[in-house]
């Protein structure tokens, strides 16, 4: 294994089989494991057979922990950081160490494999090709409805890691801020026996959840579909003045033809915007 080098090792969000052999090499071979809980990763590496030699990196040592850690790769020693489940560093401590360990010239190496978000957005069947994830909202309702409010006009798929205890109040921020139409999937206990997903509007999901209160229990991973911009939304303001003088002096079916020759796109969507505007 190569020496002197941080290696960041992706481990199970709920199926121990979803350790990749190379994992289970890496953590066997590491002069020192650093996790975020030593008890939890020593369950976790006994299941593999591997004996490490285990040490605490969380999010309120991990500072203290550098000049330690920047110490053994000096010493040319091998390290694994792993977290509780999932990949370090998403939503996760490990920033501060690899960030340190970067700017002291030594190499940082992904491991990689589970990660709840990823795994949520790929069952989705929402587009993938741009996403924004945005970690754990804030506990606050006003905190929380600010930062929904700063991307409530993106078209990204946006994903949401969420607590059970608190996924009926983020729900109701998000109706509030971006309406209660907006498609989503509530991703529940992913990988594990009571695998579950939620799928429809926000009201409709919210409703399933305040119906079924097993529902709100384990952990979840929220995939919510972007902002959609109506074609009117995208128009110039002085394309909308054309769009408003056609829509006056014709029949809508008329002033869709015209749009749809000049401006582009279908003539059944002008048609459709025609007659929301009349
Ligand atoms: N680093 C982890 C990862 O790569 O996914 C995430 C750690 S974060 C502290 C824990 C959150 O991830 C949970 O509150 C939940 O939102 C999500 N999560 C983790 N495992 C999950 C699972 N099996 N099913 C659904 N969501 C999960």
């Amino acid at each position: 294994m190569t020496a002197a080098t941080l290696f960041i090792v992706a481990t199970p969000i709920g199926q121990y089989d979803d350790l990749s052999p190379r994992a289970v090499r890496v953590l066997s071979e590491a002069d020192h494991v650093l996790a975020e809980d030593t008890r939890r990763t020593g369950q976790l590496l006994a299941q593999v057979g591997v004996k490490a030699s285990l040490v605490a990196v969380h999010e309120h040592n991990e500072q203290q922990r550098v000049q330690q850690v920047l110490a053994w790769l000096q010493q040319g020693k091998s390290l694994a950081l792993v977290s509780d489940a999932g990949t370090p560093l998403i939503s996760d401590p490990g920033f501060v160490l690899v960030r340190a360990v970067r700017a002291a010239g030594f190499s940082v190496s992904a491991i990689p494999g589970p990660c709840a978000l990823i795994a949520a957005l790929s069952i989705s069947g929402l587009p993938t090709d741009r996403f924004l994830f945005e970690g754990f909202l804030p506990v606050k309702s006003a905190a929380r409805v600010q930062r929904l409010q700063a991307v409530s006009k993106e078209s990204a798929t946006l994903v949401y890691y969420e607590s059970r205890h608190r996924i009926l109040d983020t729900l109701a921020s998000m109706i509030e801020v971006m309406g209660a139409d907006r498609q989503m999937i509530l991703a529940r206990e992913l990988t594990k026996t009571y695998e579950q997903i939620l799928q429809g509007s926000l009201a409709e999901v919210s409703q399933q959840l305040q119906q079924n209160a097993e529902w709100k229990r384990g952990e979840m991973v929220l995939v919510l579909e972007g902002h959609r911009q109506t074609e009117e939304q995208s128009l110039s303001a002085e394309q909308q003045l054309w769009v408003k003088a056609l829509a006056q002096a014709l029949p809508p079916s008329q002033a869709a033809q015209i749009m749809a020759q000049v401006m582009g796109g279908k003539k059944r969507s002008w048609y459709q915007m025609l007659e929301e505007m009349r």
